[in-house]
């Protein structure tokens, strides 16, 4: 009776690893059938990977052009391994594959990419979560256990192909995307995805734009562009680059900005010799600009440029205007008042020669 005891523990304990090892076979066996199964429904490669130590049955090969793998893998926590499915999609799409897409299907437009982000509408409830590599090359899906569920699989397949094309078009948008990621950054599957789209875009705005930002302005606000920051928590923020006012990083005009009075001249902004000139007479409002030049206009013109100069309440630009050059041109033939009004605006107001348009070379101060 003595010697008994141990020995019906032993046996206990056999038991449970015997059931425990037909418990896993049973579930590797389920695992196989299902994503065999996927593998022959999408023209995929099943690989079996029989060894009881290998890291298990896997399916590879290309869906909608794109290489995928689906795989288990084990993560720590804590002191234990934790099987988690992972499903890979890589942005690499095979040309041959690329060319017969397009011809079926239209391209996919700007606001359809960045739906699929911001307004994800899963048709399965999501317990893992979506993940991206800097730039989209790699994304892919994690979830707990082995996913047995063909549909959803197929589902993911889906979901993840259709991000992975999405993904460099909204990232392409610029800083005028950032303000539309606050959901996807909010959802449990989508946030950490989200963020590395945010990363993405902060880091080309950064590289692009940041250095030369205070040369560009936006075609559309007429402002220049300038840091912004995305709070992801109050410890957290990213810096992106855009228009100061609308925040969009895409188009834009560079070079020093002139404010021209002449009511000879069309409203658009003129590119022209390194610089852009902005007629403020066919506008009738203020934008940034570095020199004023006056070269046509009335005694009333300048007395209201002047007016809402005076009560401009912009704080990049207020400071600016006492150190601010502005030519007048002689054939103005402005008052005493107006060119009084010039002077106590701006820093150095002075008359200029004759111009010489398209060029500026025959503008001297005198
Ligand atoms: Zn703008």
């Amino acid at each position: 009776m003595d010697d008994s005891f141990p020995v019906l523990i032993w046996i206990f304990f056999i038991g449970i690893v015997v059931i425990y090892s037909i418990i896993s076979q049973q579930n590797r066996e389920k695992q196989k059938s299902a994503w065999r199964q996927l593998a022959l429904a999408h023209n995929l490669i099943f690989v079996p990977n029989n060894s009881y130590f290998g890291n298990g049955a896997y399916v590879e090969g290309r869906y909608r052009g794109y290489s995928l793998k689906l795989e288990t893998i084990e993560k720590k926590h804590g002191k234990s391994s934790v099987t988690y499915t992972r499903l890979k999609i890589f942005a690499n799409r095979w040309p041959g594959e690329r060319q017969s897409k397009t011809q079926s299907e239209p391209p996919l437009s700007f606001q359809e990419a960045l739906n699929r982000f911001t307004a994800p509408n899963f048709g399965y409830g999501l317990d893992g979560e979506i993940k991206a590599e800097p730039g989209g090359q790699l994304i892919y899906y994690e979830q707990r256990d082995v996913i047995q569920d063909t549909q959803f699989l197929k589902y993911l397949l889906d979901l993840l192909t259709s991000l992975v094309e999405a993904y460099p078009i909204v990232v392409a948008g610029g800083a005028e995307v950032i303000p539309a990621l606050p959901p996807a950054l909010a959802n449990k599957a989508l946030g950490e995805f989200a963020l590395q789209v945010l990363r993405d875009i902060a880091e080309e705005t950064a590289r692009r734009l940041a250095p030369r930002a205070h040369r560009l302005l936006c075609p559309r606000c007429l402002t220049r562009f300038g840091p912004h920051k995305a709070e992801l928590s109050w410890w957290n923020s990213r810096t992106y680059y855009g228009c100061r006012t609308c925040g969009q990083s895409r188009k834009f005009l560079e070079g020093p900005v002139i404010a021209v009075l002449d009511n000879r001249l069309p409203a658009a902004p003129i590119q022209q010799d390194g610089t852009v000139r902005i007629n403020w007479s066919a506008r009738r409002e203020l934008f940034d600009f570095d020199t004023v030049e006056i070269v046509q206009a009335s005694d009333e013109d300048v007395e209201r440029f002047a007016v809402q100069v005076g009560n401009d309440t912009d704080p990049s630009r207020r400071s600016r205007y006492k150190e601010m050059p502005c030519v007048v041109r002689p054939d103005c033939q402005l008052s005493e008042n107006s060119l009084r009004i010039l002077r106590q605006i701006f820093g150095q107001t002075m008359e200029g020669a004759e111009e010489n348009r398209p060029g500026q070379e025959g503008q001297n101060a005198l």
